[in-house]
């Protein structure tokens, strides 16, 4: 469908067209559709833009990542048809790994999910081979199962719209946890150690474009995030928007 660029929502209508065309590829589920709908709500609801918040949680994501031994970029279905470019540009500028780990998993799907990714410019994909599988603790049959060169052994994850189990039990496991989460109420949102409150197609370019700056600058310098003021900041800009709307 031709969407009209002069069309009020026609960002958001164009992701969906991201997606619907990654269902169509195999990369995404239908579950995967479902969980958009749940993040386009929130999204509508934080106003459809980066807060100042979030682009002070994407500083420190920046930093956490620079800083990390091995920092891995954990990949589902939604996110690579929605990001398939930006993914392999921030690998490359923090030098992670990038493993497909999926929440419905199938080897049909991850294979389509590497070869789209291959094709948007990644190199190496880890999560593919069965000889290098290994299980997360406190995390139950298909879920658990991990990279041994990558999650596995990875100080620093970044996992963009996760699951709270899978978020939990990688905390437990000992990992640093980065998300980016449009619902900033979520499991996964109140578990992580940075939880990025925008839209993976919007923060992701601003998440590259931070590493690029901090790389740049030797200072070196420490910055302090309290994640839980995060959170309570994007629930009250919801609160705040929903005030205005309920007195225009
Ligand atoms: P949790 O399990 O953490 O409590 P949940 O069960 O509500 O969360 P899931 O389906 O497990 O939700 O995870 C998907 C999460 O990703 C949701 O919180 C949703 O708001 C968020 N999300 C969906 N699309 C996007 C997007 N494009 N950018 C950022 N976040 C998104
Ligand atoms: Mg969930």
């Amino acid at each position: 469908m031709q969407i009209p660029k002069s069309h009020p929502r026609a960002k958001s209508l164009h992701i969906r067209e991201k997606l619907v065309n990654g269902y169509h590829k195999g990369l995404v589920v239908e579950e995967g559709l479902l969980a958009h709908g749940r993040g386009e709500m929130f999204d509508y609801l934080i106003g459809e833009k980066t807060s100042m918040t979030s682009h002070k949680a994407i500083k420190a994501a920046a930093r956490m990542l620079l800083g990390a031994k091995h920092p891995v970029i954990s990949v589902n279905g939604n996110f690579a048809a929605l990001c398939p470019n930006e993914i392999a540009q921030l690998a490359k500028t923090v030098g992670a790994e990038i493993e497909v780990n999926l929440f419905y998993a199938s080897e049909r799907r991850k294979k389509a999910i590497a070869q789209a990714l291959k094709r948007s410019g990644s190199g190496k994909i880890l999560g593919l081979e069965p000889r290098f599988s290994r299980r997360i603790p406190n995390l139950e049959s298909a879920r658990r199962v991990v990279d041994e060169r990558g999650i596995f052994i990875a100080d620093v994850v970044l996992v963009p719209l996760e699951d709270g189990d899978r978020t939990v039990a990688l905390k437990r496991f000992g990992k640093k946890v980065i998300t980016f989460d449009l619902n900033p109420m979520s499991r996964t949102a109140r578990t992580a150690d940075i939880t990025i409150v925008d839209n993976v197609t919007r923060g992701m370019s601003l998440l590259i474009d931070a590493c690029r700056r901090v790389k740049k600058s030797s200072s070196g310098k420490t910055v302090r995030f309290d994640n839980k003021a995060n959170l309570s900041h994007s629930i009250l800009t919801i609160r705040n928007n929903l005030g205005r709307l309920s007195h225009a």
